[in-house]
């Protein structure tokens, strides 16, 4: 056993020895969750910390042959939102990115930090659900890879066991017949600095006549964790999107929602706001997949 409350690993290998033989150890990346929540006395700051902002393996987007793409846990949001390939094809995730905090929360808040903390108001959880990514996890016993849409299983609880390195997000490619389009939409109280009070992200696939082919849409901070729209996503695959498919297919999301009393909303009001976000979210990633 290990008696120290301070770790720096260099790179993965060590991480995950440092992981294997010091109990308790906490993972820490940019800390804007976790150092602020200490700060703000919602929790203590953990007894041991593993600081991994050195560990290179984590750092950086490496696109696939197949057309995937890996997303480093280091990864700021700041990155998600500049980058070319993560712009100009899984455009939801950068315009989640896009909204986070304020440009100094986005330099330094990452990836694994967003998906490891886990709230229902996580930026990046409706865009990874439609993307149908998933995680992958390191730990002194090995390498394992869990579905994004089992990963975040509450409000703060994930499927991760005690000594997982969250390493990479994984996004299959989104390669196929016709064009796709994504968007990302939030209800906000002001345009920074704030927490989603909804959202909802969109995915379609367009075939050349415009009909829908696919599509997939997830809803943000109406549920203990971002959810699939699955009625929704039902009403419109396979169909041509009129307005009045997109109203009513937009008001049948309100069957995954399951929203909660707290200090920034009614349920009720999330409630009714579900379709409203639904609805621009699907509008927004339709025009993105139409030719310009
Ligand atoms: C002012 C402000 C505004 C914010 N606005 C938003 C917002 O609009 N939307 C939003 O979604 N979030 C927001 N956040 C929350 C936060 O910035 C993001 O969730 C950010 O992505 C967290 O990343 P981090 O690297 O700072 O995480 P950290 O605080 O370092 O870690 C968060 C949690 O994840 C764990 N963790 C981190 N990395 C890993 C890893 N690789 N493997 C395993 N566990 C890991 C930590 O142990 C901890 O439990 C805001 C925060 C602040 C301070």
């Amino acid at each position: 056993m290990i008696d120290r409350t301070y770790f720096e690993p260099a790179d993965l290998e060590q991480a995950r020895s440092m992981l294997a033989g010091a109990e308790g150890l906490r993972i820490v990346a940019g800390g804007t969750d976790l150092v602020v929540a200490a700060r703000s006395g919602k929790a203590p700051l953990p007894e041991r910390l593993m600081a991994i902002h050195r560990v290179k393996e984590l750092i950086g987007l490496d696109s696939d042959a197949g057309g995937g793409l890996r997303i480093g846990a280091l990864t700021t949001h700041g990155d998600l939102e500049t980058s070319a390939a993560v712009t100009q094809t899984w455009t939801a995730l950068s315009d989640a990115s896009a909204l986070v905090g304020s440009p100094a929360t986005r330099h330094v808040g990452t990836v694994g930090g967003n998906v490891c903390n886990a709230s229902p108001a996580m930026e990046l959880g409706s865009p990874l659900l439609v993307f149908e990514a998933s995680i992958e996890l390191a730990s002194g016993g090995g390498f394992r890879s869990v579905p994004f849409s089992s990963f975040v299983t509450g409000p703060g609880r994930t499927s991760a066991q005690p000594g997982d390195l969250m390493t990479a997000v994984v996004l299959p490619p989104l390669q196929g017949p016709g064009r796709v389009g994504s968007a990302y939409i939030r209800l906000e109280y002001r345009l920074a600095m704030e927490i989603a009070i909804v959202g909802a992200a969109a995915m379609v696939r367009l075939d050349e006549t415009d009909r829908c082919i696919d599509v997939r849409v997830a809803l943000t901070a109406v549920a203990p964790t971002c959810v699939r729209a699955a009625q929704t996503e039902e009403m419109l695959r396979g169909e041509t999107i009129d307005p009045g498919l997109l109203e009513r297919a937009a008001s049948a999301a309100t069957a995954s929602a399951s929203p909660i009393d707290d200090v920034r909303a009614s349920a009720d009001y999330r409630r009714a706001m579900v379709p409203v976000l639904v609805r621009r979210a699907l509008t927004r990633a339709l025009d993105r997949a139409k030719p310009n």
